[in-house]
């Protein structure tokens, strides 16, 4: 899942991307708002995390332009201490969340967790046939079999599934499971693909990952 960071403070960013990525999250950061509208136009994030006081824009009209274009979008904000009375503001303008910096990683990992949680309902899990994985949880199972996927085999699942009997090209899955600078021309695509494939098809009877040829990929059970 692709967070989305908005911070120009560049200690702060990269401590958030760091924990983001331990977490398995792919973080990808904007230091500007005019960056972070560019990126929240064309991507889907499964969260924000926002700072308050940017250099050319303001966290306040970010967030409430955010939460009109995309609505569903949890968008977690964060403030300096001396910001705090800015709070109540914050949550009328649609933030779904507080964090005072500075923070520490078991709050963020707690935040991020919770936001994404309430905000995914009961679809914190995915599914193809036997094939489940839990979000929250981070487990895949295929026939109530626990398998160990790497952070990028887990991205790569959970954005096929996501498309659930939708094809996917490899840019698309590149984009979206890597960063915006990966290569397309690269073959790190189909080795990924290769290397789930081994985990959770290769011991079942049913293939659930499908090769559509010249374009890319698709999981379904049909
Ligand atoms: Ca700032």
């Amino acid at each position: 899942m692709r967070i989305l960071v908005v911070e120009d403070e560049l200690k702060i960013s990269q401590y958030t991307a760091q924990v983001l990525s331990t977490l398995g999250y792919i973080p990808e950061l904007a230091n500007s708002g005019q960056r972070a509208r560019d990126l929240f136009a064309i991507n889907d994030y499964g969260l924000v995390i926002l700072d308050l006081m940017l250099p050319d824009d303001d966290g306040l009209s970010l967030c409430k332009d955010f939460k009109t274009q995309k609505p569903t979008t949890p968008i977690l904000m964060l403030t300096t201490l001396s910001e705090i009375h800015d709070k109540v503001q914050g949550l009328n303008s649609g933030a779904d969340d507080y964090m005072t910096k500075p923070f520490h990683v078991e709050e963020l990992t707690a935040r991020v967790r919770v936001l994404l949680r309430r905000h995914q309902g009961t679809s914190h899990n995915l599914k193809c046939a036997d094939l489940e994985m839990d979000l929250v949880k981070r487990q895949v199972l295929r026939a109530g079999q626990n398998i160990k996927l790497t952070t990028k085999e887990f991205s790569l699942l959970e954005y096929l599934l996501r498309n659930l009997g939708r094809p996917v090209t490899r840019v698309q899955i590149a984009q979206n499971v890597w960063d915006l600078h990966f290569d397309p021309e690269s073959n790190v695509v189909d080795v990924y693909v290769k290397q789930l494939r081994k985990k959770i098809d290769s011991n079942a009877d049913k293939k659930l990952i499908k090769t559509i040829v010249g374009m890319g990929y698709v999981i379904n059970h049909e």
